[in-house]
């Protein structure tokens, strides 16, 4: 394939610069993607802020229209120039025991806890730009598409910037509904109003949860606020009000039946609460348990306890679907859209530094 690109490399910590690419000579099992937007996941500053992760471009939720394909590659995909695609960060070896159930997150070769070096290790979005052919990234022009990639075909007329909502709220439906079991009858309690936590909230309301909980700060006032046209029937400010009460109030008392924290939780504090506030035989999605693991509370109350890590085939499918439907007020996710030149302050934007009020964050190369 003659010609060239531009794509935003992350040269250094907390630096992007453009630079141009040399578009890849493609075979008959891999393409290339012409990129319509990528969104800025919420895991993105901390990679934008880490050190020896440069040169890297970066953007790993990513849609576009297939520009390129090999002739075997679109025959397995069912593919063909124009068609538009979504796809995974991962890139899996397609032939374990997970992949073959659409897991691809827990494949030894796409699994962060099983890679080494995770520079060095090729995945979109989180890669050394310097291993060919170099685009393993959404903030550019065009993408490599890789054999073994994970894709999704959308609809000619979904919005890409919709579309990228699909890792995000594939996360929701993975961590509330296909692991956390929210479905009708359920109540659901989510920590933190981010994109996974809204992403959550409205997977759970979609599958039919009686009440959806979220949870977040004063300063997370207008996502909270936004929670509500997204799936939430209560959204609690927890330094302003007393979420214990509101959580009994709601569950009359019993406790709530799926948990899922998206804040991190660095020193347990979230846990101790969910484990509280957890009816009896309830599911909870953590990402801590303080410094004592709270055995004696798990098996009172009959608890089972994972956490939230990525998602599969069906939950990004799922999401889709979702968006595809036009239920739900997607547009009022998609906060801020940059071009490519602002890949910068795209990830700032995320992070809720110089720029203010960002839900889901877009670079669109085409802007
Ligand atoms: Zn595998």
């Amino acid at each position: 394939m003659a010609g060239t690109c531009k794509a935003a490399v992350k040269v250094d910590i907390e630096k992007t610069e453009i630079r141009e690419f040399e578009l890849p000579r493609i075979g008959d099992n891999d393409g290339i993607l012409k990129v319509e937007s990528s969104g800025v996941g919420g895991s993105d500053p901390e990679m934008y802020r880490r050190e020896n992760t440069a040169p890297c471009i970066m953007g790993h939720e990513n849609v576009g229209t297939v520009h390129a394909l090999g002739d075997a590659a679109a025959k397995r995909w069912g593919l063909k120039a124009g068609d538009r695609i979504a796809l995974h960060e991962y890139l899996p070896c397609w032939h374990c025991e997970w992949c073959r159930q659409g897991d691809f997150r827990l494949c030894m070769e796409a699994d962060f806890f099983n890679v080494k070096d995770r520079f060095n290790t090729v995945r979109y979005g989180t890669c050394n730009a310097e291993i060919p052919p170099h685009l393993w990234g959404g903030f550019a022009e065009y993408m490599y598409l890789a054999p073994n990639a994970v894709i999704h075909k959308i609809p000619a007329d979904m919005d890409a910037r919709h579309a990228t909502m699909a890792v995000p709220l594939g996360n929701g439906v993975q961590w509330a509904v296909l692991d956390g079991g929210a479905s009708i009858g359920k109540t659901v309690l989510v920590f933190g109003p981010g994109q996974q936590g809204l992403g959550c909230a409205l997977a759970a309301k979609a599958a039919g949860a009686l009440k959806v909980i979220i949870v977040g700060m004063t300063r997370d006032r207008t996502r909270l606020d936004l929670s509500l046209e997204l799936g939430a029937d209560i959204a609690v400010d927890a330094e302003q009000e007393d979420l214990e009460k509101i959580v009994m109030a709601a569950t009359g008392g019993r406790g709530v039946d799926v948990v899922v924290d998206t804040t991190g939780d660095p020193d347990g504090s979230i846990a101790a609460q969910a484990i509280a506030l957890s009816a009896k035989g309830a599911w909870l999605s953590l990402n801590g348990l303080g410094a004592q693991v709270p055995v004696n509370e798990i098996k009172k109350r009959y608890l089972t306890v994972r956490a939230p890590r990525g998602h599969s085939y069906k939950a990004v499918q799922t999401a889709l679907d979702i968006v595809a439907s036009g239920r739900w007020p997607i547009d009022k996710l998609c906060s801020h859209d940059f071009g490519l030149d602002q890949v910068h302050e795209a990830i700032l934007a995320t992070a809720g530094r110089e720029i203010e009020g960002a839900i889901h964050v877009t670079v669109s190369a085409g802007k």
